[in-house]
């Protein structure tokens, strides 16, 4: 074995990993990935019919507060100043998102000041006062009131999850701010912009070294190549950021995920909707967004005349589909503990990323923990000889 350290899966994990055991840890690093590119899902390349950037596996929008996950990133690639901003057309009108003091009046046809606003929510979640909501059902409601939930909340959700909001953890609205102002930037980050030259360029430079190898299109339980999981486990570290249900051979059964499908098109215009994301949160279409990539750089030279938008149909991934967000019903939360109960059995193994951890992680967070990965279990092995497994137990216990 010619490597210090085996990485499966090219992600942003998995690849922040790599960096740093190379350049940092001068070690000998092979990186494997079942797909034909690197990157994860956060891969773009450029679109042959408009020349357009296209975020392949969905909009990706970089975005964090984490100090040092933003000085790191910047090593790599410069960030251009764009700031993301959502709409979301419900009944004919459009609104911006995520709820607000312009979404509120537009709403209500009012003219409210934060406080009448605040005031009028409170009452419309007055149903579940005094309680701390666990599930989205109840913590939509409490956050935005009855009315405001139905009307953006509710059907998308649906579309999106197929899942009865009251069987969702309530973790994934709260990724949504709710503001008593008219701003309306999506994130509330302190950091945020778009690779200056795009995702894929970015990507490589983070592998760009003589010391990290990459292969491509192999998978790591397929036993007629040779980095497979017999042939490595126990015999070199490994940092596995495939999904934490099929390492262990679906044994306690399988998680559940939503992929999305996207359908492309090309509308013969050069503005088809006038903003990035426009979200349908109503049954009368089956999807929940359609995105329109040129509006993520408005700096490019783009064509005049023709633009590529994507469609986005969620559903339930099946065996083969690529796996998006993980669904977190109670039965997949059990399930995970004992994935992680066998996980942390598992010698010379530490698992990571949003795969491997089975948690919907933004890029920053998936970079930020593969950093804390490589401060509590690589270096104390590389630099100070502790076994990797035992400062990998004690990390896990
Ligand atoms: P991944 O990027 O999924 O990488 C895992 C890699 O492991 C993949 O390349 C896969 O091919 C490989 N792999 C799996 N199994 C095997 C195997 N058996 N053998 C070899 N290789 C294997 N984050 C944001 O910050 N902003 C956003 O706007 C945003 N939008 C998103 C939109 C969508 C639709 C999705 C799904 C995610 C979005 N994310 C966003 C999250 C972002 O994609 C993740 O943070 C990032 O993918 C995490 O990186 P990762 O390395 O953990 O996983
Ligand atoms: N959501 C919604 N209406 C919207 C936007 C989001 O109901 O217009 C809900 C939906 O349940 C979604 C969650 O809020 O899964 C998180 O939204 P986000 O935009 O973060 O979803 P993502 O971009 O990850 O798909």
């Amino acid at each position: 074995m010619n490597y210090d350290i085996v990485v499966v899966g090219s992600g942003f994990f998995g690849l922040t990993i790599a960096e740093r055991c190379a350049n940092e840890l001068g070690l000998k690093v092979l990186v494997i990935d079942k797909r034909d590119h690197i990157g994860g899902n956060a891969y773009s390349e450029t679109d042959p019919v408009t020349g357009i950037e296209v975020h392949t596996y969905g909009a990706h929008l970089f975005h964090t507060s984490n100090e040092r996950v933003w000085r790191y990133v910047n090593r790599f690639t410069s960030f251009t100043p764009y700031v993301h901003h959502v709409y979301t057309t419900h009944d004919g009108v459009v609104y911006p998102m995520p709820i607000n003091l312009g979404t509120i009046n537009q709403f209500f046809h009012a003219s409210y000041t934060p406080d009448e606003a605040r005031a009028l929510i409170a009452e419309q979640a007055g149903e579940l006062a005094g309680q701390d909501p666990q599930n989205l059902n109840d913590k939509g409601i409490s956050l935005i009131g009855r009315p405001l939930y139905e009307a953006f909340i509710k059907d998308y959700t649906g579309k999106q999850w197929q899942t009865d909001p009251k069987d969702l953890p309530a973790s994934v609205i709260s990724r949504l701010p709710v503001r008593y102002t008219y701003d309306n930037r999506y994130f509330n980050d302190t950091y945020e912009g778009l690779p200056t030259h795009g995702y894929t360029a970015w990507l490589e430079t983070m592998v760009d070294s003589p010391d990290i190898d990459v292969l491509l299109s192999t998978d790591f339980f397929d036993e007629s190549q040779p980095y497979h999981r017999a042939a490595l486990v126990g015999r070199v570290p490994i940092v596995y950021t495939g999904p934490i249900d099929r390492y262990f051979d679906y044994s306690a059964g399988a998680l559940a995920w939503r992929t999305i499908d996207f359908t492309t098109e090309y509308p013969e215009t050069g503005d088809f909707q006038g903003t990035a994301v426009m979200n349908y949160p109503d049954l009368d279409r089956d999807y929940t967004r359609i995105i329109e990539p040129r509006h993520f750089h408005p700096e490019r030279d783009y064509p005049a005349d023709k633009t590529v938008i994507m469609k986005e149909y969620s559903r339930f991934a099946e065996e083969g589909d690529e796996p998006y967000y993980p669904v977190g019903t109670p039965e997949d939360r059990r399930r995970l503990l004992a994935y992680r109960d066998l996980a942390a059995r598992e010698e010379g193994v530490v698992f990571g990323g949003r795969l491997g951890t089975y948690q919907y992680l933004d890029m920053h967070a998936a970079i930020g923990s593969a950093l804390s990965v490589v401060d509590n279990v690589i270096v104390p092995h590389v630099r100070d000889g502790v076994p990797f497994d035992l400062v990998r137990r004690s990390l896990i216990s």
